[in-house]
């Protein structure tokens, strides 16, 4: 089977990748221009885990890296080829885990794998295989509410009447404009209450056509994957992401080689048009949207 993962350097609209690189490894000599050349060497780049997944992690976000980005989130699917593939790398390798902005319980029920973990709410939930309810960030106990609190001051109408939508994910209160009559005003009053969520001591976080406010605390998707990977004394990592909440993870992996706690983290970053500049400059590898991702997939279960 013929893997497609390669280089954003071939298209001449987007940000160049610069150099391949896998931290703890150098393939600086790697050529990225050959497409051929690209798929090769970023299988290289997975070769590691190939051979010793007792050792390994796979982790993985979940929309627009498993599911491909649907006009509204609960339109979006996981493929069930994705889900059994999943399970099936659960059985072999150390750890295998989804990292979301969705909840925990939601990321679990949408992706459908058992036997593998769920980190949720961008890091602030995580779900093991086995829990049945997920285990909160302990340094946001205290103002799980906080965010919904401060949504509550704004007003459903008011809000509906600028094209966003709320998502309430408990901690965690999104405001989405994809498919607003006019998603430019809509976003255009998602920065005024951000301003103002900001004030109010939350934090703001934006998305593809998603602005998040979140209680301060908790360290977002790296942290989770940090403790999900102290667990078991693993030794490489692979993660895949699609948008800016991903580049916290990648970083965090580099700091873990850094430390000298992981000997090797891939960090790939799942492209789309939309998708945000700095995956492109702070990733190791680019496959092309969900489906490119699920050809990784499919080779590290072979
Ligand atoms: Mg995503």
């Amino acid at each position: 089977m013929r893997i497609t993962l390669r280089s954003l350097r071939e298209e001449p609209d987007m940000p160049s990748w610069g150099s391949l690189r896998a931290h703890g490894r150098d393939t600086s000599a790697v050529s990225p221009r050959s497409e051929t050349g690209v798929s090769e060497a970023g299988l290289g780049l997975l070769a590691p885990l190939r051979g010793d997944p007792a050792h390994s992690a796979i982790f993985t976000d979940i929309d627009g890296t498993l599911a491909p980005i649907a006009d509204r989130p609960e339109h979006a699917g996981v493929p069930a080829r994705a889900t059994q593939l999943l399970e099936a790398l659960g059985e072999r390798f150390g750890l295998v885990g989804c990292v979301s902005g969705r909840r925990a319980l939601e990321a679990r029920r949408m992706v459908g794998a058992e036997g593998i973990a769920y980190a949720g709410n961008h890091g602030l939930e995580l779900l093991l295989p086995g829990d049945r309810e997920p285990r909160l960030d302990p340094s946001i106990q205290g103002h799980e509410d906080r965010a919904a609190r401060f949504v509550a001051t704004l007003g459903d109408d008011a809000l509906a009447d600028t094209g966003l939508r709320l998502e309430d994910k408990g901690p965690i209160q999104a405001l989405h404009w994809r498919g607003a009559k006019d998603e430019g005003s809509a976003e255009a009053r998602a920065h005024e209450i951000a301003a103002a969520a900001g004030r109010s001591g939350l934090e703001p976080h934006w998305g593809r056509k998603v602005l998040e406010l979140r209680p301060v605390g908790g360290g977002g998707k790296g942290a989770a994957v940090a403790a999900l990977l102290a667990a078991d004394g693993l030794r490489a990592a692979v993660y895949a992401g699609d948008d800016r909440t991903d580049l916290d993870a990648f970083r965090r992996l580099r700091e873990l080689c850094s430390e000298g706690s992981l000997d090797l983290a891939v960090c790939i970053g799942v492209s789309s048009p939309e998708g945000p500049m700095e995956l492109g400059e702070e990733g190791d590898v680019s496959v092309d949207g969900p489906a490119g991702w699920l050809e990784v997939l499919d080779s590290l279960a072979q």
